[in-house]
């Protein structure tokens, strides 16, 4: 993988998703998509920052249209015009699914009231609430309520955990949630020795790894732009030194780097990690 394809790097599979109760979770409504290609519906994902709820929605919904989807995991395929045409320039698009996805920072009541009129009896509508939490203006969610009782499609929301309160009590009722936990350091770094040693190429010692993952705080975003960096290099290989060059800190070779807190604060912005 070339180095801002690492940067950028976003799953394609739900086994890139990672910690073990997650997985349990995930497993399970895969085992819906496989069997009987369907989920639940309403879904909400809660989850932290950062960690893929995002991500894992648009799977689940490129799961359901793949023309080719894997038959053991019911990862889509990533290549079929379907999967390829998922992006959200080419909202209102699909098949079997009409994918519909709203970014809930941007919409208003009038919308929301306007998706409820279109979509109330379509079984073939698979749509997404992203960010769910930030329709709090003018009663926004309200009209929800009575949509998601007649709703024959598919419907997924996301909300931060700890912005879950955000959504009002009958909304919440109505879901199933799914909560997914962030992950423990010990499975970040077994995961990205994994994609090191595979399709990234890039040389690390566990304990680079270990060190990475440490001293980022368990950024997985962060994680992934000094990979690419490592992935810049010839050979390609992540060391003590490119830490101490990326994160700042002591430096093996004694060049102290002074810009530990610029970078720190450069994270904070970054995090977006598969949102
Ligand atoms: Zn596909």
């Amino acid at each position: 993988m070339t180095p801002p394809e690492i940067r950028g790097w976003r799953p394609t599979r739900f086994d890139d998703f990672v910690g073990t109760r997650n997985r349990r979770v995930i497993d399970r409504l895969r085992r819906n998509l496989l069997v009987n290609r369907r989920l639940p519906s309403p879904l909400l994902f809660t989850g932290p920052f950062g960690y893929g709820k995002t991500s894992l929605a648009r799977l689940f919904l490129l799961g359901l249209n793949c023309s080719h989807p894997d038959k053991l995991t019911g990862d889509p395929c990533m290549t079929c015009p379907q999967c390829r045409g998922f992006v959200p320039a080419n909202n209102r698009t699909g098949h079997p699914y009409l994918r519909v996805e709203v970014d809930c920072t941007q919409a208003r009541r009038p919308q929301i009231i306007r998706l409820c009129r279109e979509f109330r009896l379509d079984a073939n509508a698979a749509i997404f609430l992203d960010e769910l939490h930030r329709l709090h203006e003018n009663h926004a969610q309200e009209p929800l309520l009575k949509f998601l009782e007649d709703f024959p499609g598919i419907l997924i929301a996301a909300v931060m955990a700890d912005r879950y309160a955000e959504l009002i009590p009958p909304l919440r009722e109505r879901f199933e949630t799914v909560r997914l936990e962030p992950p423990t350091a010990a499975d970040v770094v077994a995961f990205l020795a994994e994609k090191c040693a595979g399709e990234w190429r890039i040389h690390a010692e566990d304990r680079t790894l270990q060190t990475l993952v440490q001293r980022t705080g368990i950024s997985f975003r962060t994680c992934l732009k000094i990979l690419a960096a490592a992935a810049e290099r010839d050979p390609r290989q992540l060391d003590g030194e490119l830490l101490d060059d990326m994160l700042g800190g002591p430096s093996a070779s004694g060049s102290g780097s002074g810009h530990e807190g610029d970078e720190a604060g450069e994270v904070e912005d970054d995090e977006l990690f598969l949102e």
